[in-house]
């Protein structure tokens, strides 16, 4: 699809990085292989809105530091050395490898680590085909939503909500633990749109006064990890004031006398202990709220990257189920939709075929994995072999110092399938070169919207980079891999995908430009029954069905206390929030964003600052038991004295001392499965 505008010319793409608005984007083709302008394309959701840092993309993909050709690591692991080195070379000498090891170790020894990244669903399945088909170690994937997602299944029972496009018959819209002004800018333009048109206020309820908070009517900092309290008290106040819609309740949910006796010894003055929050703050929020039939609630995935980030969810996800705001045009709530498109994969993950029995890893313990924690490989070999792709784990994994220990294993054989030199590719021993979207076919589902969405390669792949397909099914020819799906290109694997889900074939949905996949009203408002088999809202979850380690679950909405506490010689807790010119690392490589960023800084209470002496600017040490880093401080504001943040990620080599603040970020998994808590970490400040 391509049109010609102002003598410009523009085709349609999809962006591919891993943000809930999955954008639909006009790239200027600016001929020669290369682009210009990139801005939104008129898709109903994206509504001709980007986020700056993508409508600058051209910076990104045609960086000087791309990477063009394999390369082989030589000298000292992480050293930064490296050789060029032929396609074929590489791949025989990694299929060597992997054999090698596999020999030796057996099956598991290999470990496919991989992520969303950079890539759609086409792309990212490619390595995780091969995995499953092959016997290695399996992949828990517990960066993103392994905490937020049980929490909302617990009380909705399917993950989807009221389209986002709906704010704008909302009177109140309440974004909680998130900061669309970074991240989800499109969500933005939409409650500007409610506000301007409808009059609609906006609550924010965040740790720290982010630019999101700035435009909100309320914004309330409670304590980061106590968001459960909260809502708890919040429903409190819903219940006694009489804003509770008790026909509601009684034909939609489980609400019981046991859960109203329950909420009932949830009063403001218990939650303003846990929370830092003043009762009238609570309470204002709670009349706000209660007074307002079409209130919609943005939940975000920030408060939830706590251990007790399932509860906090679960209990958030309660406000609209007790003020019955999702029978209202405008009303309820929204976590993500990705429950909605009813996409059928097992083709596309190798489902489909008999696959050898392994065991499952996580990838947030990749530190205490590469260290050779038993409680993490069981009886199983240690990793030997890891092959990393759409994900920078030495930056992004929790514990980030024993990660980079890991990765200087000599015995460790790991290779690096990146569009860029990332932290993680430097301690690599083999380097493939990948392409990225406007290179390579993929099929998006967003989880911010409701809209289907493919694209194709608009520009040739620069130099010798390869797609995650291309290569990936390369490397499985050389292991003597057979499964179908290998030997596809990337357009029919998108079609196979379509047809065998229902969906019109891939040439037909790219020439509509997307599919909506909205529901109808009734449905999209759980009005026909939320996701369980009775179909009622559940206050009581079945917990034991949403993880393992159940039984510390609090058995109705509550405050989990199982947060990493402060004490007198770790007296903060931090936040290592997203920054806006960044999307975890991707953009870090770009001089527009780390200029606009301009350096890792920490953000400080003023009270703090001048307790401790701290003016803007200084240099400072944050610590706990698992390092210390040093970075600058800036006193911050609408934050409570125990709150510190740091907007992140930066290369670690931003950072003073050359690792970056997951270095302080501990690696116990949340309840009641698992999750990485990154906004869950006590530490100490110090002047430098
Ligand atoms: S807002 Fe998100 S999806 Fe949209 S262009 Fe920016 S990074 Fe991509």
């Amino acid at each position: 699809m391509e049109k010609t505008s102002a003598s410009r010319t523009f085709a349609r793409s999809v962006c591919p990085h891993d943000c809930p608005s999955v954008c639909a984007l006009d790239v200027e083709l600016a001929g020669d292989g290369r682009i210009g302008r990139v801005r939104g394309a008129p898709q109903p959701y994206t509504d001709s809105v980007i986020c700056a840092k993508v409508a600058r993309y051209a910076e990104r993909v045609h960086h000087p530091e791309r990477l063009l050709q394999p390369l082989l690591r030589r000298g000292a692991k992480g050293g930064g050395e490296f050789t060029p080195i032929s396609w074929d070379a590489a791949l025989d000498l990694l299929a060597e490898k992997i054999t090698t090891a596999v020999a030796r170790h057996g099956a598991e020894t290999v470990w496919p680590y991989h992520y969303a990244g950079t890539m759609g669903l086409v792309q990212r399945a490619a390595l995780r085909r091969l995995g499953l088909v092959s016997g290695w170690s399996r992949q828990r994937e517990t960066f993103c939503v392994a905490l937020a997602d049980p929490g909302w299944l617990a009380g909705v029972g399917v993950k989807r909500g009221v389209d986002a496009r709906e704010v704008v018959d909302s009177d109140l819209i309440v974004v909680w633990g998130g900061n669309p002004v970074h991240t989800q800018i499109n969500f933005m333009h939409w409650i500007q749109k409610a506000k301007r048109e409808r009059g609609a206020r906006l609550v924010v309820i965040d740790p720290y006064r982010t630019p999101t908070a700035e435009k909100a009517d309320l914004h309330l900092a409670p304590l980061p990890g106590t968001d459960g309290a909260l809502a708890c008290a919040v429903m409190h106040v819903l219940l006694a004031e009489g804003y509770a819609d008790r026909d509601y309740l009684a034909k939609h949910t489980d609400f019981s006398p046991a859960v109203e006796a329950h909420f009932a010894q949830r009063t403001p003055e218990w939650a303003a202990a846990i929370t830092g929050l003043s009762p009238a703050q609570i309470v204002e929020f709670a009349r706000l709220y209660g007074a307002t039939q079409r209130s919609y609630l943005r939940v975000g995935y920030g408060f939830t990257r706590q251990r007790n980030g399932s509860a906090a969810m679960h209990a958030v996800s309660c406000l609209p189920a007790i003020t019955g705001a999702w029978q209202y045009p405008g009303g309820g709530a929204l976590f993500g939709q990705s429950g909605l498109y009813g996409l059928e994969r097992r083709f596309l993950h190798g489902e489909d075929a008999p696959n050898p029995p392994a065991r499952t890893l996580d990838m947030s313990r990749l530190g205490a994995v590469l260290a050779g924690e038993k409680r993490d490989l069981g009886d199983g070999p240690p990793v030997s072999l890891l092959l990393v792709q759409n994900t920078n784990p030495a930056v992004v994994a929790p514990e980030s110092g024993r990660v980079r220990e890991g990765l200087l294993r000599e015995d460790l054989f790991t290779c690096v399938h990146e569009q860029f030199l990332t932290d993680t590719a430097k301690l690599a021993d083999l380097v493939l070169p990948a392409t990225t979207f406007l290179e390579h076919d993929d099929l998006y589902q967003a989880s911010g919207h409701t809209f289907l969405q493919t694209a194709r390669a608009l520009i040739p792949a620069p130099g010798e980079c390869r797609s995650n397909q291309v290569f990936i099914g390369q490397l499985a020819a050389r292991l003597g891999q057979a499964h179908p799906a290998f030997a596809l290109d990337a357009w029919a694997l998108v079609d196979r995908v379509l047809t065998d889900s229902g969906k019109p074939g891939a040439d037909a949905l790219h020439a509509a430009g997307w599919l909506d996949c909205a529901p109808p009203f009734e449905k999209a408002h759980f009005l026909d029954g939320f996701g369980h088999p009775d179909g009622r809202f559940r206050f009581a979850p079945d917990w034991a069905a949403r993880g393992e380690r159940h039984a510390t679950m609090p058995p109705l909405p509550d405050h989990q206390d199982v947060i990493e506490k402060t004490d007198a010689e770790h007296p903060f807790r931090l936040v290592a929030a997203p920054a806006r010119n960044f999307l975890n690392t991707t953009f870090g490589e770009t001089p527009t964003s780390r200029r606009h960023e301009g350096r890792p800084t920490v953000l400080v209470h003023p009270a703090v600052c001048a307790r401790l002496g701290i003016a803007d600017g200084d240099i400072v040490t944050l610590g706990n038991t698992r390092g210390a880093l040093r970075l600058h401080a800036r006193a911050g504001s609408g934050q409570l004295e125990g709150t510190l943040v740091v907007e992140s990620q930066w290369p670690n080599d931003a950072f003073i001392d050359g690792i970056g603040i997951n270095l302080l970020v501990g690696a116990e998994p949340g309840f009641p499965g698992a999750g990485a808590a990154y906004h869950d970490t006590a530490v100490w400040l110090r002047p430098a």
